[in-house]
């Protein structure tokens, strides 16, 4: 089955000022995994920006493998969030994962993500599409690259075409990396759907040493844009602090980009 909507020509998805899929134009999105406090979400915010981020990342609801593990901060986390990024200017894209929290997390971010977990959650994608608002979908860390568009034409056919696809790494029998990035994906998704494609390297290896680098072959092949785990304290993070950069880190990332 080939997608019918998402086909053809590059799509630009518009996010207030900015382009995502303008080509020679990548938009980074970088911030923590998760909010955790108003210190934290409002040094990362202030840091990232003056780095040279475009959009903030953070997470509010947290799909943790062990539901013993930190949850995420919910609707206070993503006040503190928005009010963080407005404090600087910028957009703000967090994950929605289900309905329940959808008024909330469509009324206070500028792109809703839909994760990896979710992928394959044809009745969210659905109630997505009906939204007027940028959709970011990750791809299923089991999801060919076919399901993967189809997802998207799932949104796409409920009336959003403002899809950005993300690349977050797929399970191999490697176990060497947390996922295995497949960038042979982006030149691909862009061929088949014109779609913005980004990348995210920090999920996508779980190795802080290798998001520089597997940054710089993301551009190399085409990505509109990075979404990069940034936090202040790395060691001390209540979610994915392996793969996080440090503020001055993320900084040399972005000059290394450009
Ligand atoms: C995330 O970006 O916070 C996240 C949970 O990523 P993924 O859905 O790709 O695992
Ligand atoms: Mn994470």
């Amino acid at each position: 089955m080939r997608p019918k909507i998402l086909v053809g020509e590059q799509h630009i998805v518009k996010v207030r000022d900015l382009e995502i899929g303008n080509p020679g134009k990548p938009i980074i999105m970088a911030g923590p995994c998760s909010v955790e406090s108003r210190e934290q979400i409002f040094q990362t915010a202030k840091a990232v920006k003056a780095a040279g981020a475009h959009i903030l990342r953070g997470g509010v609801f947290k799909p943790r493998t062990s539901p013993y593990a930190f949850q995420g901060m919910g609707k206070e986390g993503l006040l503190l969030m928005r009010e963080a990024a407005d404090a600087v200017d910028m957009p703000i894209v967090t994950e929605l994962m289900d309905e329940s929290n959808l008024d909330l997390v469509y009324k206070y971010a500028d792109i809703i993500q839909i994760g990896s977990r979710n992928m394959f959650n044809y009745s969210l994608l659905k109630v997505v599409g009906e939204l007027d608002k940028p959709i970011l979908l990750k791809r299923g860390m089991s999801a060919t690259i076919q399901e993967w568009i189809l997802a998207a034409e799932y949104i796409a056919a409920s009336g959003n075409k403002d899809v950005i696809l993300c690349e977050r790494g797929i399970r191999t029998f490697d176990t060497y990396t947390r996922n295995t990035l497949d960038l042979a994906a982006v030149p691909i998704l862009k061929m088949e759907t014109g779609l913005p494609v980004i990348v995210d390297p920090s999920h996508g290896t779980g190795i802080r040493e290798l998001v520089e680098p597997m940054s710089k072959a993301a551009m190399a092949c085409g990505a509109d844009g990075l979404m990069i785990e940034v936090h202040i304290d790395p060691d001390n993070a209540l979610c994915d602090g392996p793969q996080s950069l440090t503020p001055e880190q993320f900084g040399k990332l972005v000059q290394a980009i450009k």
